[in-house]
């Protein structure tokens, strides 16, 4: 068995799902009747819903955005389906736009409960039209619904039991299978999902727990670039890279891959590649365990980073002070990403500043504190051992004149991450792109 996402550029419009089909076919075609295809919604779909329910928490009107909804899939059915495939598709759009308009609960509300219904249409009209128009076009496929196996406890963590029971109850060889994306079940079995850009991720699970062959995520890059392309002109595929450096870059801004895709396939050593639906015969990337070469692969990078200086009242760190300072971040289930310590202070960043008032006033009472608001994490990934002297001169060397607030190396053999001002962060990458050479 294999796994194959699209994602919401594959399946942006018909002219898109049309690839995706012919993806699937040739795949078939090649290597039998073994899939299970792990479909996004429709390009901006989700941003869209999450604006519907903005404005239905605000009761402001959503008129208009029903509307560019409507149309979205309305102009899809039309342009991809046929007589009893259009009509049950149009039906089955008119019955979501339903749902979406009468969400609100008893008390004329829209909490989280009902926008994560909302924002679960998506991945669920998408399917649907994508498995009619297959069927259409002879193709034999079963669409699943993830809501009826993919499912979180309360850590928010799949719930791999529960999962892999379903899922070999739901998936057999020897059939082509649709199932959403991102969407799932909590642990009361209300309607959830895995975060934004969970996609790669569901796929990822059902390919863990089904033992699958390979899983593939098909987006509108060939796979991870050395460097970002959104601010980087000159950049390549990385065609081999392993679990480690694959869960360094995502982490750390390499939006092509969610960055939970990598632990669930790691532990079962399942081959993840990455490719290009609009050019299907590039390589990509193939992330797997092996150790191909050294040094530097990529660079990535991630924004709106919060850096978080905490000092010690007293002159020397007793024991006691970091655990004190971490139990801060656990008890408001903050993550703490990049850590650097001296012998009084400690600094470190966060991506999530919701709760950062009441934190600084947690630390504060047993700490001074400083905030720096507006940095983004550098990380410079590859197999760099400690024990080879070098990279991080080459790094620092890159990077002169560029002031570096915070720098994190020697914890593992695969990055060296930098948090410096946003503002530098364009010229970091391009100067960066020289580790490569
Ligand atoms: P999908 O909708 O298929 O899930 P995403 O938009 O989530 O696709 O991810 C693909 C995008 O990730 C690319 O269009 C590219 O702009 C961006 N990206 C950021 N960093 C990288 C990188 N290092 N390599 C490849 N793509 C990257
Ligand atoms: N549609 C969801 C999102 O936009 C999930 C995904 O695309 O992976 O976040
Ligand atoms: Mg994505």
């Amino acid at each position: 068995m294999k796994v194959f996402k699209f994602g919401g550029s594959s399946v942006a419009n018909s002219t898109n799902m049309k690839k995706v089909k012919d993806i699937i076919v040739n795949e078939i075609k090649s290597n039998g009747n073994e899939l299970i295809v792990v479909l996004s919604a429709v390009f901006g779909i989700t941003n869209l819903l999450f604006q519907i329910s903005e404005n239905l928490k605000n009761n402001k009107g959503i008129e208009n955005e029903i509307k560019t909804f409507k149309d979205k899939f309305s102009e899809i059915i039309e342009e991809l389906l046929e007589g009893n495939f259009k009509k049950v598709s149009i039906d089955f759009l008119n019955q979501i736009i339903n749902t979406i308009v009468n969400v609100k609960n008893e008390s004329n509300n829209i909490t989280k409960r009902e926008e994560k219904i909302i924002v679960a249409q998506g991945e669920i009209i998408t399917s649907f039209i994508f498995h009619n128009y297959l069927l259409q076009e002879g193709i034999d496929n079963i669409l699943v619904s993830a809501l009826d196996f993919m499912k979180i406890n309360q850590e928010r963590e799949p719930d791999y039991e529960y999962i892999s029971s379903m899922c070999s109850q739901l998936f057999k060889p020897g059939n082509l299978y649709i199932t959403q994306g991102y969407i799932c079940r909590d642990e009361n079995g209300q309607i959830d999902n895995l975060g934004r850009g969970g996609s790669d991720y569901t796929a990822s699970i059902i390919g863990a727990v089904l033992n699958a062959k390979e899983i593939q995520i098909w987006s509108d890059v060939s796979g991870i670039y050395n460097n970002d392309p959104r601010f980087v002109q000159e950049t390549y595929t990385v065609n081999y890279i392993t679990f480690e450096e694959a869960a360094e870059l995502a982490y750390f801004g390499a939006k092509v891959l969610h960055p939970s895709t990598v632990l669930p396939a790691q532990k079962k050593s399942i081959p993840v590649i990455l490719k290009n639906t609009f050019n299907p015969y590039s390589a990509g990337t193939v992330i797997t365990n092996l150790i191909l070469s050294e040094g530097f692969k990529a660079v990535a990078a991630k924004d709106n980073i919060t850096i978080v200086q905490i000092k010690s009242y007293r002159m020397l760190m007793a024991y006691g002070f970091l655990r004190k300072i971490f139990e801060v971040f656990e008890q408001y289930k903050v993550p703490v990403d990049v850590i650097t310590t001296s012998e009084v202070s400690v600094s470190l960043t966060i991506d999530d500043d919701t709760k950062l008032d009441d934190i600084v006033q947690e630390l504060s009472s047993f700490a001074s504190v400083e905030v720096i608001k507006n940095n983004s994490v550098i990380a410079c990934v590859g197999y760099i051992p400690k024990n080879k002297p070098g990279y991080l001169k080459r790094v620092l060397d890159l990077l002169d004149g560029i002031p570096i607030r915070m720098l994190s190396y020697g914890s593992s053999d695969y990055s060296i991450t930098l948090v410096l001002d946003s503002f530098y962060k364009r010229e970091a990458l391009n100067r960066l792109n020289k580790l490569f050479i």
